[in-house]
């Protein structure tokens, strides 16, 4: 690894029992790194380098040989300013020159810290994002440091892009679910109040299509709040109103309302709470969706004459709800998917209830808003258990 590599040795044929072919061995591989990599000594300036060095920062050896560091890699902190690095006025800011005095005088190791600068080089100046290693080695009583830097600048740039464009997508579902709730809403209140009509009542023939009109719009107006939801939360929109409240009490209060419609199906609902729980800071709001959801689903895929549970539990810090249904259980290969937008299995409700796949998503975020997790256990045929954590 210096400016006159070796580039052609014969490593097939080398004698490790050979000082020099082995040191040539370990230039080729050196070389062929596509890592770059060079060495610093004590007062900052490169030792040494290998050849992907020279392809992200293309320059004459000389020009790089026994300077310091940041003039050797075009740093625009001390090539603005004409100044060697280490002198200019920005130089205090510079992680590497940080990780690297540290790597000398505490012998401490920098892992995959990230550098955004702009580099001077012949062809003008260029922004780069470099990814950076450092290590303190020792060689012939010389200490020095070892710097890897890895350039990400393309998987930076596309990463930023796609936050642009996901950003875009946010906002447009926003808008377009804005903009299509009133129509809807109108939709709803018009039939109903149809089929509420008592002057002029609507003939039978034609009841049937009336409160199919109601239930899919109402359906529709559910799926467009949950559109809402999810853009409001992807753009770090969403604001969580927690304060300390009685969380047994607002389970029971939430199962009681559960109770009515899982009655219809056939289905009771069953709550365990511990003796004492104390209190807990959570957004009464949002956790009433996020267990009207983990419930609702419960009930949505169980047949009947099953029992939905809804269980407590205190422990380490963390207070764990679980729902716990005797329904038909997901596949294994398809629980992964669970928990992202959209994301729906090959279990279907068991009385043709309508499913959009966002539930499980927004449950999620919430309660990851709330600081705590959220998890599945199931088995086909043996019932699934969805359950969050919440910091006690
Ligand atoms: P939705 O219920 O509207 O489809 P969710 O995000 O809440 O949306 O759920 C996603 C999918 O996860 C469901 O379509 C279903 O396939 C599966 N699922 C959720 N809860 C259960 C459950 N308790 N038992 C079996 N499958 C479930």
């Amino acid at each position: 690894m210096s400016d006159a590599g070796v580039q052609d040795t014969a490593a097939g044929r080398m004698d490790p029992g050979d000082p020099k072919a082995f040191s040539e061995f370990l230039q080729v591989v050196l070389e062929n790194v596509t890592t770059a990599i060079f060495v610093v000594d004590r007062d900052n300036r490169v030792r040494s380098f290998n050849d992907s060095f020279r392809v992200l920062f293309p320059k004459p050896a000389d020009r790089v040989l026994g300077q310091r560091c940041g003039n050797a890699i075009g740093c625009i902190n001390a090539v603005s300013e004409d100044v060697l690095c280490g002198e200019s006025s920005r130089c205090h800011l510079c992680g590497l020159r940080t990780d690297t005095f540290r790597a000398f005088t505490e012998r401490v190791p920098t892992f995959k810290s990230r550098l955004v600068r702009e580099f001077v080089t012949d062809g003008g100046t260029v922004l780069k994002y470099l990814q950076y290693t450092t290590r303190p080695i020792r060689f012939t009583d010389d200490e020095m440091v070892l710097v890897l830097l890895d350039d990400i600048t393309e998987l930076e740039e596309r990463k930023l892009e796609l936050e642009a464009l996901n950003e875009q997508k946010n906002q447009l579902l926003g808008v377009a679910a804005h903009d299509l709730r009133n129509p809807i809403s109108a939709v709803q209140m018009y039939t109903a109040f149809l089929l509420q009509e008592e002057k002029e009542p609507i003939p039978d023939k034609h009841r049937k299509v009336f409160e199919r009109i109601l239930k899919v719009s109402q359906f529709m107006s559910g799926m467009v709040d949950d559109i809402l939801d999810i853009s409001r939360i992807e753009a770090g929109k969403l604001e969580l109103n927690r304060h300390p409240g009685d969380y047994a009490a607002f389970v029971r209060e939430n199962a009681d309302m559960a109770r009515m419609l899982a009655g219809r199906k056939g289905i009771a609902i069953e709550v365990r709470l511990p003796d004492k729980l104390g209190e807990v800071a959570f957004d009464p709001d949002r956790l009433e969706q996020v267990l009207n959801n983990l419930v609702g689903n419960a009930v949505k895929f169980s047949p009947p004459g099953t029992v939905v549970a809804v269980e407590v539990s205190r422990s380490g810090g963390w207070v764990t709800t679980r729902v716990i249904d005797q329904g038909p259980g997901i596949p294994a290969e398809e629980q992964g998917v669970l928990f992202q937008p959209f994301a729906r299995t090959s279990v279907r409700p068991s009385a043709g209830e309508k499913s959009s796949g966002l539930g499980l998503a927004i449950t999620r975020k919430l309660v990851e808003g709330h600081g705590g997790t959220v998890g599945v256990d199931s088995a086909v045929g043996r019932g699934s258990t969805f359950w969050f954590t919440l910091p006690a």
